[in-house]
C-alpha cells in the first residue's frame, strides 16, 4: 500500500530532499499521474517553493516559487482544502510558470500539506489527459500528505536544531520498531514472517467491495475434505449409487434453500449464481462422470474426487476470468457433495457480535451466512476475481472486501488485527496505531459521506424556480440497482442489457432475458426502465460470439448492426423486452442508430413481434415508447426527421464526442482532443434538443458528460429533461440543480453555444459558475 511504502521512505529518511523526490517518483508510478511534485511552504517568505518534481523539468526544482495568492497551487493552500481542475489550463487561478514545461497538462489536483491547520506545503498531480480524480485519489493524497507533514515539520524542527544526530536517531528508532514487530511475529507463529509484504504488515491485492473495515481475523476453513476419502466402494454398486443419488438429492434441496433465502433476503443478486450450481447437479458430464466410476470399483467419494479433480483441470486451463470464477461453483457444489456424503450437516452460523474479518482462500454462496452476520467487517480471500459470486454478493452486502491476496493463509492468523481497505485492495495485519488511526478516521469520513448522500436521497432535483429535471442511473447488472435506489434515481435511464450477455456462457434465452427484466422491474417498484438493446462489438464483446478482427472496430460491425444481421437474436431481446413491458414502466432503447431505414427496420421487427407475442396470448404494453441514442452525427444531422419515428431521444455523447472530433474515446493518447465542451458538441446537442422539441418529444442525456457538474448545469439550461449517469454521482448533480435557477442556467448555456472556441467557452462557464455561486462544484468532486 502506497501509504506504507511512503512510511518507510519517511522512516529511512535522511536527506529530506531525497526522500521528497523519492516520495513524487512513488506515487506518479503507484497512482499513473505524468507529474507529481511537492512545494513546500517557506514561512518567512510567505512562497510556495517547488521542492521535488517527477515529471516537471527537474532543473525548476528550487527555481519557481509563487505567492499563495497565485496559481492553483497557491489557491489550494488559500483553501487549506485540495483543489481540483479538470483543465487547469482554462482555469483563471491557473499560472504559467514557462521553466516547468506543465502545459502540456490539463488535470490538476492540488493537496494541501498542512499540520495543525498551518500550511506546510501542497502536494500536486497533473495528467495531460482531461479527467476527473476520483474521490478515492483525493483521500489518498489527502492521507499520504499527513505523513509529508510529519516528514517537513521534521525537518523544520531538525533544520532549527541543527542536529543530524537526532535525525539518524529517529531513523534507527523506526527501524528498530520494524525489527520488534517482526520478532514478536516470530516469537508468536514460531516462523518469520513468510514473504517481504507480509513482513511490512501488509498484503495486496484486488479491492473487490469499497469501503474500510477493521475487526479480528476470522479464518473459514473448509468443513470436509477428500484427505482419507475410502478409496474402494464397499457395498454394491446399487447401494453406493443409491447413496450418490440421495447426496444430490440433499444438495439440490440445499441450493433451493439458500437460493429462497437469497432472494427473500438480497433480492440484487442474480439467480443465475444458484443456476450455475444446480445445473451442474444435473449435468450428465458431471452427475454420469460419477456414477460410471461408481459402477467400476469406486466408491462415492473417490468416483466424486476424481471427476472433481478433471473438472477443475479442464477449467483452469480456461483463460476468460469470468470461467475461472465459475471454478468456485464447481468446487462449493464438490464440498457440498462431500459433506452429505459423509452425513456433515451444514455449518451453523457461528454468533460473532464483535467485529470481525472474514479470512477464507475462497468463499461460496455456501458461506452466505456468515456474510450476513451482524459483526462481519471486512472479506479477505486468497483466491477470487472481482466478478466472482462471493464479490458480488460482498458488494450488494457493503462489506468492504480484498480478493487475490498471496500469502493470506501464511500471513494471517485467527484473532490478528485486520485493516481492509476494499479500495486500494490492502489488507493491514496487525497494524501500526497511525495507520489504523489513519484508518479509522477514514472510515469516520466515509460514514459521514454516506450519511449526507442520505439526506438527499429523497428529495427533487428542482431549481431553485422550481424546474423539475429527472435524474436517472446507468446501471448495467441487477446489483447495481442497489445502488441506485440507495443513491436516490428516479429510475432507469439507460440499462446495458450487454453486461449480463457478458458475464454468460451463451446468449440469453428469451425467458432468461425476461426473468432478469421483470426482476429489474420488480426491484424498481414502479419507477421506469429504459431497456437499451444489446450494444456489443467495439470494446464489449462476450467470449462466445467471435467478431471478426476489423481495423476500426468502433467503425465497424458493432451495436444495432448486429443485432439487424442477427434477427432471431434480435427478436429474442425484443420479445423479452415486450414481454416485460407488462410488469412496469419499461420503455425500448436502439442504440447507434446511424440513419431512418435502421429504425423503420427496427419498427418492422417490432411489429412482427408484437404480432407473435399477441397470437400466442403474451401480455405486452402496445404502446412501448420507443427512443433511440443519438450519438452518430448522422442522427445529429437526421433528428428532425429520427424524431418524428420514435417518443424519445438519448444522447450518448461518450460515443457522439468521438466520432463527431475523430477522437477515440479509449486512446490516451488523443485523450486530450477528446473534449465534452467543444463547440461542435455543444451545438450537436443543442440541435438535437431543439429538433425533440419541435416534435413534442422527451430527450435526455446518458453519457458520462451528463455526470460532470459543469456540463451538467449548461445541459439543463439547454433544455434536456433528464440527466442518467453512474448512481454515485445522482447526488452531486442533484446537489447542484437544487442550488441554481433554470432560468439562469438557461442564460448561460445560451452564452456559450455562440462562442467559438473550447477556451473561450470555459472560461465563461467559469466566470458563470462563479456568478451562480457554485464554483466550487468545478474546483473539486465532493
Ligand atoms: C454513450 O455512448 O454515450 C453511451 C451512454 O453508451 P455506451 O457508453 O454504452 O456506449
Ligand atoms: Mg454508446
Amino acid at each position: 500500500m502506497l501509504l506504507e511504502d511512503v512510511a518507510t521512505i519517511i522512516a529511512h529518511a535522511h536527506d529530506v530532499r531525497a526522500s521528497l523526490r523519492e516520495i513524487v517518483e512513488l506515487l506518479a508510478e503507484r497512482l499513473d499521474m505524468e507529474v507529481c511534485s511537492l512545494y513546500v511552504y517557506d514561512v518567512a517568505r510567505k512562497l510556495l517553493v517547488l521542492a521535488a518534481t517527477k515529471g516537471l523539468d527537474p532543473q525548476s526544482v528550487g527555481k519557481v516559487s509563487m505567492r499563495v495568492d497565485e496559481g492553483l497551487t497557491g489557491y489550494a493552500v488559500e483553501k487549506l482544502e485540495p483543489v481540483m481542475a479538470v483543465d487547469a489550463l482554462a482555469h483563471p487561478r491557473y499560472k504559467y510558470f514557462p521553466e516547468t514545461g506543465e502545459e502540456r497538462y490539463h488535470s490538476f489536483l492540488g493537496v494541501p500539506v498542512v499540520d495543525k491547520r498551518e500550511p506546510l506545503g501542497v502536494l500536486v498531480v497533473q495528467t495531460s489527459r482531461r479527467r476527473r480524480f476520483t474521490r478515492d485519489q483525493i483521500r489518498l493524497l489527502k492521507a499520504i500528505s499527513a505523513p509529508i507533514g510529519g516528514l517537513l515539520v521534521r525537518a523544520q524542527l531538525q533544520e532549527s536544531l541543527r542536529s543530524k544526530e537526532e535525525e539518524r536517531r529517529s531513523a534507527h528508532d523506526r527501524m528498530l520498531e520494524v525489527t520488534q514487530r517482526l520478532q514478536a511475529y516470530e516469537r508468536e507463529h514460531g516462523r518469520p514472517r513468510p514473504a517481504a509484504a507480509a513482513a511490512l504488515g501488509r498484503l495486496p491485492g484486488l479491492g473487490a467491495s469499497p469501503g474500510f473495515g477493521i475487526g479480528r481475523a476470522h479464518l473459514l476453513k473448509p468443513q470436509v475434505s477428500f484427505a482419507g476419502v475410502q478409496r474402494q466402494r464397499r457395498g454394491s454398486a446399487k447401494r453406493e449409487l443409491a447413496r450418490w443419488q440421495s447426496a444430490v438429492e440433499r444438495s439440490v434441496e440445499e441450493i433451493g434453500r439458500l437460493a429462497h433465502r437469497v432472494r427473500a433476503t438480497l433480492p440484487e443478486i442474480d439467480a443465475a449464481m444458484f443456476e450455475a450450481q444446480r445445473l451442474m447437479l444435473g449435468d450428465p458430464n458431471f452427475v454420469g462422470r460419477v456414477e460410471a466410476l461408481i459402477r467400476g470399483e469406486a466408491s462415492a467419494e473417490h468416483a466424486l474426487e476424481q471427476v472433481l479433480g478433471q473438472m477443475i483441470a479442464e477449467f483452469e486451463r480456461i483463460a476468460d476470468p469470468y470461467m475461472r470464477d465459475r471454478l468456485f461453483d464447481l468446487k462449493d457444489v464438490g464440498q457440498r457433495l462431500l459433506r452429505n456424503l459423509l452425513g456433515v450437516s451444514e455449518r451453523t452460523t457461528p454468533s460473532a457480535a464483535a467485529a470481525f474479518v472474514l479470512v477464507a482462500r475462497e468463499l461460496t454462496l455456501s458461506d452466505l451466512p456468515m456474510m450476513e452476520q451482524q459483526g462481519l467487517r471486512g472479506i479477505v480471500l486468497a483466491t477470487g476475481g472481482v466478478t466472482s459470486h462471493a464479490s458480488i454478493l460482498a458488494k450488494s452486502l457493503e462489506i468492504p472486501t480484498v480478493v487475490g491476496v498471496e500469502h493470506l493463509e501464511d500471513a494471517v492468523h485467527e484473532g490478528d488485527q485486520l485493516i481492509v481497505d476494499g479500495n486500494a485492495g490492502i489488507v493491514y495485519i496487525s497494524p501500526a496505531p497511525d495507520v489504523l488511526r489513519e484508518y479509522e478516521r477514514l472510515g469516520r469520513e466515509y460514514r459521514a459521506f454516506n450519511r449526507e448522500l442520505e439526506t438527499l436521497r429523497e428529495l427533487p432535483a428542482e431549481t431553485r424556480d422550481g424546474h423539475r429535471v429527472s435524474l436517472t442511473a446507468n446501471v448495467g447488472l441487477l446489483g447495481d440497482l442497489v445502488l441506485a435506489m440507495h443513491h436516490g434515481a428516479e429510475g432507469v435511464g439507460l440499462y446495458r442489457t450487454e453486461f449480463p450477455f457478458m458475464s454468460h456462457r451463451d446468449f440469453l434465452t428469451e425467458d432468461e432475458q425476461l426473468d432478469l427484466y421483470r426482476m429489474m422491474l420488480q426491484r424498481l417498484e414502479g419507477r421506469p426502465i429504459a431497456i437499451r438493446t444489446l450494444d456489443m462489438g467495439a470494446d464489449k464483446y462476450p467470449s462466445y460470439l467471435r467478431l471478426p478482427r476489423e481495423e476500426n472496430p468502433f467503425l465497424g460491425w458493432r451495436s444495432i448492426r448486429i443485432s439487424l444481421e442477427m434477427p432471431e437474436l434480435f427478436s429474442a431481446q425484443l420479445r423479452a423486452i415486450l414481454r416485460a413491458s407488462a410488469y412496469g414502466d419499461v420503455r425500448i432503447l436502439f442504440p447507434m442508430i446511424s440513419g431512418l431505414e435502421e429504425i423503420r427496420r427496427i419498427k418492422e421487427l417490432l411489429a412482427q413481434a408484437q404480432e407473435d407475442l399477441h397470437r400466442e396470448g403474451h401480455a405486452f404494453n402496445a404502446e412501448l415508447p420507443l427512443g433511440i441514442m443519438i450519438e452518430v452525427p448522422s442522427a445529429v444531422r437526421l433528428a428532425p426527421e429520427l424524431s418524428q419515428e420514435v417518443d424519445f431521444f438519448s444522447i450518448g455523447t461518450n460515443d457522439l464526442i468521438q466520432y463527431l472530433l475523430a477522437v477515440d474515446r479509449n486512446n490516451p493518447r488523443v485523450a486530450p482532443l477528446y473534449e465534452p465542451l467543444h463547440p461542435a458538441v455543444l451545438r450537436a446537442i443543442a440541435d438535437t434538443v431543439v429538433a425533440a422539441r419541435a416534435a413534442g418529444k422527451r430527450v435526455t442525456i446518458c453519457g458520462e458528460m451528463a455526470a460532470d457538474p459543469a456540463c451538467s448545469l449548461i445541459l439543463m439550461g439547454m433544455g434536456l429533461d433528464g440527466l442518467s449517469m453512474g448512481p454515485f454521482f445522482i447526488p452531486v448533480i442533484k446537489r447542484l440543480i437544487r442550488s441554481v435557477e433554470l432560468t439562469r442556467a438557461r442564460q448561460l448555456a445560451a452564452e456559450l453555444l455562440r462562442l467559438e472556441t473550447v477556451k473561450e467557452i470555459k472560461g465563461c462557464l467559469f466566470e458563470g459558475m462563479r456568478a451562480l455561486g457554485v464554483i466550487d462544484f468545478m474546483d473539486m468532486y465532493h
